[in-house]
């Protein structure tokens, strides 16, 4: 349904007067607006015109009695009079919107001269008034702000015209009647003007408010913002220095090993040579205590020249300086022959190590040295971190469809397992779980003693054979046993 605009208008009202309270505005915002608005100037128009009216129905009454040519005259000057004061006002910068008002003010003066030369050819007052009632009826139904003034003049020289002919007239009735509706014209007129005035500041201060809370909205989510910048920069600072730390304190902790297991490669060298010449000399395999020390240094030193040898590897690992020579490996043979060595151990502990077949895996492109370190490291492992009684089990199979084909090893026990949260660490280098001082020290014992860079020689062999190695394991429990099982992916072919 199509609304109305006289009552889209009413409804504008209440609206506003709803709004007025619901969004903030307070009634005596919009009171200082409306006082600084064109709308105080109001008083003053309606003052002129009340005295100009008295003036021209005086001269009416007094000097010109009877209709002629200089009434016409009087009155059109008086229009014109009217209007120019108008104008006047109208040209002030505050008396907004001026050219709207301009234009009104014109029409309303060709409008008024027409009424007063149709009513004193015609001799109609009602002419005049009729006109002025019309010219209000389309105004309020446009509710235009260029109305406003329009209606308000037209109104008000109708009720000019009315009243000079009550006065002259014996026909009162008509003449009260119709003046009052001239009245009612301009009071209506103006409380529209003031209503859609309120309406239109309310809205301008709403909009100012809103603009208002933007810019401090804006203003605050700027600072945050450079706050923010401010505190990432300062982190990423530190952690670059903190990063390059680290890195400077590896590179130290990769050259003190170098250097140490080179230094210790000479003493180490000798006393192995003096401890072989013991063990060899007649003289002291005569006296069996003798031959128990000699023997005793002897294995000291083979623990020993592990020792320095696994620090090499990593060191070698580290510097990225592993010398590999690929080239075409059993893979099953290899890890038979690693398991082999452990076999006393494996006995002393009352450990099963099981081995699949593994029939279908082709030989594979590596280098048969370092591959024993990896499997070395991986069973004892297996030994160390198993109580006695337990098993390890070797399983493998051939990845036939992966990119690139591989094969893959697991490795997997029934000993203590590890803690998901050191999972990803075991492979560091001197990463070790548990009290490291606790460690019992045989190295195949449970629980044995070890160096925490049997891993990182894993890890650091098989990606440099462009394989992956990882753990899965559910747990950490020394009673419990939950396993572990160790992967080793290793590609069929080495890169070219
Ligand atoms: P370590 O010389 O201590 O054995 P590794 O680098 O070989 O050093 O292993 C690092 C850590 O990973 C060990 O201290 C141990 O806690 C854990 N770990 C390695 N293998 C196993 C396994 N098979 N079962 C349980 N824990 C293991």
């Amino acid at each position: 349904m199509k609304t109305i605009p006289t009552r889209d208008w009413l409804f504008r009202y209440l609206d506003d007067l709803l709004q007025m309270k619901t969004l903030g505005v307070s009634k005596e915002q919009v009171d200082e607006a409306i006082n600084r608005s064109e709308l105080r100037v109001l008083p003053f128009i309606y003052g002129s015109i009340a005295f100009l009216f008295v003036a021209y129905t005086v001269l009416q009454l007094t000097l010109l009695r009877e209709p002629g040519l200089e009434l016409i005259v009087a009155g059109a000057l008086l229009s014109l009079f009217i209007l120019l004061l108008f104008w006047a006002l109208l040209g002030q910068e505050r008396f907004a919107p001026q050219r709207a008002g301009r234009l009104a003010a014109v029409l309303a003066f060709v409008i008024l001269v027409n009424i007063q030369l149709r009513f004193y050819l015609t001799g109609e007052p009602s002419q005049a008034a009729n006109l002025a009632l019309f010219v209000f009826a389309i105004g309020v139904l446009f509710h235009a702000t260029r109305w406003y003034l329009f209606m308000l003049v037209l109104s008000f020289a109708a009720l000019m015209q009315a009243f000079v002919f009550f006065v002259d007239s014996p026909d009162f009735h008509y003449y009260l009647v119709v003046t009052l509706a001239a009245a009612a014209t301009g009071f209506i007129a103006h409380i529209g003007r003031v209503q859609a005035y309120r309406r239109a500041e309310m809205l301008r201060i709403l909009a100012e408010q809103r603009e208002q809370e933007l810019h401090r909205l804006n203003a605050q989510i700027q600072q945050f913002n450079q706050q923010l910048e401010g505190m990432v920069a300062e982190r990423t600072q530190a952690l670059q220095a903190a990063y390059a730390r680290l890195e400077r304190l590896d590179k130290t902790k990769t050259d003190f090993i170098t250097i140490a297991s080179h230094e210790m490669l000479t003493p180490l060298t000798i006393i192995n040579l003096n401890a072989q010449m013991f063990i060899g000399d007649e003289e002291i395999q005569q006296n069996p205590l003798f031959a128990r020390w000699a023997q005793g240094i002897d294995k000291g030193v083979v623990r020993m020249q592990e020792v320095v040898d696994r620090m090499l590897d990593v060191a070698k690992i580290d510097s990225r300086s592993l010398d590999l020579h690929p080239a075409p490996l059993d893979l099953p043979f290899l890890i038979r022959q690693v398991a082999n060595r452990f076999r006393s151990a494996l006995a002393e502990r009352h450990l099963t190590l099981e081995m699949t077949a593994m029939a279908d895996l082709p030989e594979i492109e590596a280098d048969a040295e370092a591959l024993q370190k990896v499997f070395y490291h991986l069973i004892i492992n297996g030994i160390k971190y198993t109580p006695d009684g337990g098993r390890l089990q070797i399983d493998g199979r051939f990845l036939r469809h992966s990119s690139p084909p591989s094969v893959e090893i697991i490795i997997a026990d029934t000993g203590i397992g590890i803690a998901p949260e050191a999972q990803p660490f075991i492979f560091d280098k001197f990463y070790q779980t548990g009290e490291v001082m606790l460690h019992s020290s045989g190295k195949t014992k449970f629980m044995g003693g070890g160096s925490g860079l049997g891993l990182a020689i894993v890890r650091g062999i098989v990606e440099a054979h462009h394989g992956r190695v990882w753990v899965e394991s559910p747990g950490l429990h020394e009673t419990n046993c939950p396993g572990s099982r160790f992967h080793v992916v290793l590609p069929r072919h080495q890169p070219s």
